[in-house]
């Protein structure tokens, strides 16, 4: 069952060949029996689970049943889960059960999906490795030595090891496309504002955006349609219609303009990256899209200007926890002060201590101008590149990540070596893009991501544009070790 697309468990479902109930044992069972080895979930919530998949039997006997009622999924422990510990890979929540599920849960709960679990992640969604995570790092099931990208590694891994049809994730620099890279699934970030942040702790606000990590581009647009809309409790939750993305990927992609930026396939990506997407281009030939160079001159500087944005709106976001509310306390407290200081010094890991001291730097009086500000103004650079690009082009297309994973620790010494993972990622974010990896040929055993980046509110387009390759070649088929 846990090798069968979403659209291929619904009609399971439907023909009653088994009962949401047995195939939610079932990937609890596989949860057991395999993530021993991944740790790629924090929670498993095998009651709750239980109980949804029997009110899903009970829909899908009503003939009440949409096309995901009764298909078990996961959720990213940033996403609050009402009664369910939300830890988002923190000490500091490591205690802490939302009171209300976010936006995310509540819609995707209200399709009928069975939620089984949590997912591992970096702390706080800061990390491309998932090695800053409270509970541990997540293993890759291609080869158990290396990590499975960051920040939703627990959710590409359980997505790529079979341990649920789906999961969802969150991308505020490439979180949800570069673990789909490194885990050979298919990931989605849509535009900015398509779905609700309500309920996703929120690490930097203006590029966090919830997404889909699934093991097609077909079983993703069924979660897209699901999972997304206007949400009045979020003010940046955009109030556009949502299309149903099932039903356009099977469109033609004949004449599709595909533009390539010259900067995405420089210095410092692997050969073996670079070939394995220029099969999939040359793929694309095939299906009739045509091909050009074009330039996104400044997408160099999107690391250096993310790494002021995102740190300075985390310092603001993580002020909240301060032992006081909800979090972690430390133990007898001498002070007001030594609360804050001891429940903050004890709650957050390494990392999210350097991005709160970047970021306080940063937005500080008299350093505000040179680095927040100027940060700001090569953003708008950043998107008027990509604007420009798409009056020539639909769709943008290059590698991913600049390599294939790397082993556990092999990066965690050297910050900069570790935010460079995001390279061709991160600019999307800083537009407000959507963006999309899927697995193409593999490099030396290991899975390697194509990243397909479309205009605003174009996720329709880049499901239908990944499907139909995805209908030509098998890359996505491919199955690691871990599922056997
Ligand atoms: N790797 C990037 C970071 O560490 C992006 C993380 C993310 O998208 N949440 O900030």
């Amino acid at each position: 069952m846990h090798d069968m697309t979403i659209a291929e468990l619904a009609a399971g479902l439907r023909a009653k060949q088994f009962s949401s109930r047995e195939l939610t044992q079932h990937y609890l069972q596989r949860i057991d029996a395999v993530d021993p080895g991944l740790n790629a979930f924090i929670t498993v919530a095998a009651d709750h689970a239980l109980d949804a998949a029997g009110a899903a039997d009970r829909a899908l006997a009503a003939g009440e049943a949409g096309p995901l009622t009764g298909i078990p999924i996961a959720h990213k422990d940033i996403f609050c889960t009402d009664g369910i510990k939300t830890s988002c890979g923190s000490r500091m929540l490591d205690t802490f059960i939302a009171p209300y599920d976010a936006t995310v849960v509540e819609k995707l709960a209200a399709a009928g999906c069975v939620m089984l679990g949590k997912t591992n992640m970096d702390e706080f969604a800061m990390g491309s490795s998932n090695e800053t995570s409270w509970y541990g790092p997540v293993r890759n099931p291609w080869d158990e030595t290396r990590v499975p990208g960051g920040s939703s590694g627990g959710s590409a891994a359980a997505v790529a090891a079979r341990l649920c049809a789906a999961a969802t994730g969150t991308d505020t620099g490439g979180s949800i496309r570069q673990p789909a890279a490194f885990c050979g699934i298919t990931g989605i970030k849509p535009t900015y504002g398509r779905c609700s942040r309500w309920g996703m702790i929120a690490f930097a606000s203006s590029l966090d955006q919830a997404g889909v990590m699934a093991r097609s581009a077909a079983d993703a647009a069924a979660v897209m349609t699901a999972m997304s809309g206007f949400d009045r409790r979020d003010s940046t939750s955009a109030d556009e219609p949502v299309p149903d993305y099932s039903a356009a990927l099977d469109d033609d992609i004949a004449g599709l303009r595909i533009g390539l930026p010259k900067e995405y396939f420089g210095e410092g990506l692997d050969a073996e990256v670079a070939a394995a997407v220029e099969a999939a281009v040359k793929e694309y030939e095939r299906l009739g899209a045509s091909v050009q160079q074009i330039s996104l001159a400044n997408s160099p500087l999107s690391v250096p200007v993310y790494y002021v944005v995102a740190p300075a709106e985390c310092s603001s976001n993580l002020a909240r926890f301060d032992g006081v509310r909800y979090g972690h306390r430390c133990e007898e407290p001498r002070d007001l002060e030594d609360l804050y200081k001891r429940s903050r010094a004890e709650g957050f890991g390494a990392e999210v201590k350097r991005r709160i001291m970047i970021g306080t730097y940063a937005l500080s009086a008299g350093y505000y101008d040179a680095y927040y500000l100027k940060a700001q103004q090569i953003r708008h650079l950043i998107s008027d590149d990509f604007r420009r690009a798409f009056e020539q082009v639909d769709v943008i297309m290059g590698p991913t990540t600049p390599s294939t994973a790397f082993t556990l620790g092999a990066k965690t010494a050297d910050p900069v070596a570790m935010y460079l993972n995001d390279i061709y990622t991160i600019a999307t974010n800083l537009a407000g893009l959507p963006g999309l990896s899927i697995p193409v040929a593999p490099a030396r055993g290991l899975p390697v991501g194509l990243q397909i980046i479309g205009n605003y509110f174009r996720e329709g387009q880049l499901l239908n544009v990944a499907h139909r390759l995805q209908q030509a070649t098998d890359w996505h088929r491919a199955a690691p070790p871990a599922t056997a």
